[in-house]
């Protein structure tokens, strides 16, 4: 059980660290038309990024990142996946005492 709760201690820390974090994917469009495939008759390689995710209520909200902050961004998208990694077995572990728990009783 000491262990459990130490285990368990150390996945909280776990999240702790990883808090800077956002949801998303990022994708470039043209700055010109705005579009992913761009439609415009004289191209151009100008590219816009731009951070896409859904809210509470399932809408999409979409922000624009300088090229210069693309690199600040994708840690964070890859602070949300380890983040949920780390939560995904912090719920694990907590089912299990719970289970053990209610056998015990
Ligand atoms: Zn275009």
């Amino acid at each position: 059980m000491q262990q459990l709760i130490k285990q368990k201690q150390n996945l909280v820390n776990q999240l702790l660290k990883y808090g800077n974090l956002v949801k998303g994917s990022i994708n470039a469009t043209c700055v010109n038309c705005n579009r992913a495939t761009c439609i415009c008759k004289s191209k151009t390689n100008k590219k816009a990024f731009r951070l896409t995710y859904k809210d509470k209520n399932q809408k999409t909200v979409i922000v624009y990142v300088p090229k210069e902050r693309l690199k600040e961004i994708r840690l964070m998208i890859s602070n949300y996946a380890r983040f949920r990694k780390i939560l995904d077995r912090l719920i694990y572990l907590n089912i299990e005492s719970f289970r053990s728990a209610c056998l015990a009783s």
